[in-house]
């Protein structure tokens, strides 16, 4: 990574959410130049690897470990770094330490944009865990006296990926990001999550779906033939200089 190169964060809560809800984003800016850092909290250990529980003869540092392998292979498909906290699941709590060592990736890795998950999933709470300890530990990293003499982070844009469940989730999409050309890219990243197959066909139709509504919105005379999208919700105001 040089120094000019851009730079993009992405904190997932368990180790294939990042995958699912923000695969086109990560592969489509890494083609684009960036370096693109994911932070897996937990591996997802006890609640998103049902079926490598089901094989029988299993433990938790055995699931991890698998959970940990499709990951990387995910990652590296993309063309991201990735890191795993391994915090636990079901409940994935967070010490002081953890917010600082989050903090510690910012200031490291300094990012041009960070993508997390929804602030509200009532199925789930380490997802709205990982996206308020991504503001904070964002919040830290931009404070002078927090490890006083580094290079404190700017104001990234921070957005909130898909969640399973959007509406009981009070998430709504204001950006829809063109994935059409890195969706083969996505998909064989998909295809590395052996232990969550039933989520595939499903992800590919939920990209289906916002490409379709992509489409829609840059109007029927655009040349751009959208076929795959990624639904963001931003948490700030997006500054312009320019409204078209
Ligand atoms: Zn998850």
């Amino acid at each position: 990574m040089s120094a000019s190169s851009k730079t993009a964060l992405v904190v997932s809560a368990h180790s294939a959410d990042f995958v699912w809800r923000a695969g086109g984003a990560i592969a489509l800016h890494t083609l684009q130049g960036y370096a693109v850092h994911i932070v897996c909290l937990s591996f997802g250990e006890r609640g998103e690897s049902a079926k490598l529980w089901r094989k029988g003869e299993m433990n938790e540092e055995k699931v991890k470990a698998a959970r940990r392998q499709e990951a990387q292979a995910a990652a590296d498909v993309l063309g991201a770094s990735v890191e795993f906290f391994d915090m636990g699941d079901y409940p994935m709590r967070a010490d002081k330490e953890t917010l600082f060592r989050l903090a510690d990736v910012f200031r490291r890795v300094q990012p041009e944009f960070v993508l997390s998950h929804s602030p509200k999933d009532p199925y789930n709470y380490d997802h709205p865990l990982a996206m308020n300890l991504t503001q904070e530990a964002r919040i830290i990293a931009q404070a002078e006296g927090y490890r006083p003499g580094e290079k404190i982070v700017g104001a990234p844009p921070v957005y909130s990926f898909e969640p399973h469940q959007p509406e009981q989730s009070e998430w709504r999409p204001d950006v829809l990001l063109d994935i059409t050309q890195v969706w083969d890219k996505k998909y064989a990243a998909i295809q590395c999550m052996a232990g969550q197959e039933h989520l595939w066909e499903y992800y590919t139709r939920v990209a289906l779906q916002r490409g379709v509504q992509a489409k829609r919105n840059v109007g029927i005379t655009s040349s751009r033939d959208i076929v795959y999208a990624e639904g963001y919700q931003s948490v700030f105001p997006r500054i312009t200089e320019n409204l078209s």
